[in-house]
């Protein structure tokens, strides 16, 4: 769709979790934030790090992914936001919603979630997000919780989504191409703050897409579903929406889509090959993917 003369300068953002080298997918994803980006004379695209998971980011594939992009072509703008180094500010958005009474302490371990999923009669059958968090924790009295807290047992933190949704009302975002879109937000507890780590995904990326001011974000399809709760988050927390744009996938030989598995398909691999890191660009944007590497 083509922009209007008068739309602000552009910000969008490249941001990967440094769980593993770069892939085709993710020189594809980077390609449309770039484009959309340089558009627009003042267009910037911004590199966020994901690395809030301590216990699965390496410092290695950090280097990694920024050799990759300049491999690429792909400059971005500024120096990039590395999310470790940012928790001061997460706890600070948390301690927020916790004071607007939205968020609980949750001490439920995985094994006891999937414990009380499965011995719940209605239990609605897995997603690919995984069924639902119970709300167990939800409704513990106060006294209890702080005594509990207090005694040090580990915790996360989860947002009360019915009672924020009531807070907010009805939400919309701005799709791209499509326009409008009504925030669909499932009733799940998301978690807020990790126990084994600052911060979650959907806390960090809303309060760092606020604080680095972007206008566009441009990302998978697969991540359509956490937008509905980002923008619940974006309310509480008096940030702008952004307009997004979720853009298909690559999927592999097999129908699947491309991922940290696919070793072969990674940016590290064609540099060895002698790929033209050019040449790759032309050829992505007029879709003309490596053999077998079609678009879902
Ligand atoms: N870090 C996420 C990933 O690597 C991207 C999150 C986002 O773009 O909102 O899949």
């Amino acid at each position: 769709m083509p922009l209007p003369d008068d739309m602000p300068d552009i910000v969008t953002r490249f941001a990967p979790s440094p769980t593993g080298q770069l892939h085709l997918g993710h020189a594809w994803s980077a390609l449309q934030g770039y484009d959309l980006a340089r558009s627009r004379p003042g267009g910037r695209l911004c590199l966020r790090i994901e690395d809030i998971d301590g216990g699965r980011s390496r410092p290695e594939y950090v280097a990694g992914i920024m050799a990759d992009l300049r491999w690429l072509g792909l400059s971005w703008d500024g120096e990039p936001v590395i999310q470790s180094a940012r928790t001061t500010v997460y706890r600070i958005a948390l301690e927020r919603l916790i004071d607007m009474d939205l968020a609980y302490p949750c001490f439920c371990s995985r094994a006891d979630i999937a414990a009380q999923i499965a011995a719940s009669a209605s239990a609605p059958h897995g997603t690919e997000d995984g069924a639902p968090y119970p709300g167990t924790c939800r409704d513990i009295l106060a006294a209890e919780t702080e005594q509990r807290i207090a005694s040090g047992e580990p915790h996360a933190w989860r947002l009360d989504v019915s009672r924020a949704k009531a807070r907010c009302g009805p939400l919309h975002w701005w799709d791209h191409e499509a326009g409008e879109r009504t925030a669909q937000i499932a009733a799940d507890d998301i978690v807020l703050w990790r126990k084994d780590a600052p911060g979650s995904y959907h806390l960090c990326a809303v309060v760092d897409d606020g604080a680095m001011g972007i206008t566009h974000i441009v990302r998978g399809q697969d991540l359509e579903s956490a937008t509905g709760v980002h923008r619940l988050l974006q309310a509480l927390l008096d940030l702008p929406a952004p307009t997004y744009r979720h853009h298909r996938l690559l999927v592999g030989p097999d129908g699947r889509r491309l991922a940290k598995r696919d070793g072969g398909w990674t940016i590290a691999a064609m540099r060895t090959a002698g790929t033209n890191p050019a040449q790759l660009l032309v050829d992505l944007r007029a879709g003309r993917f490596p053999i077998g590497i079609t678009l879902a």
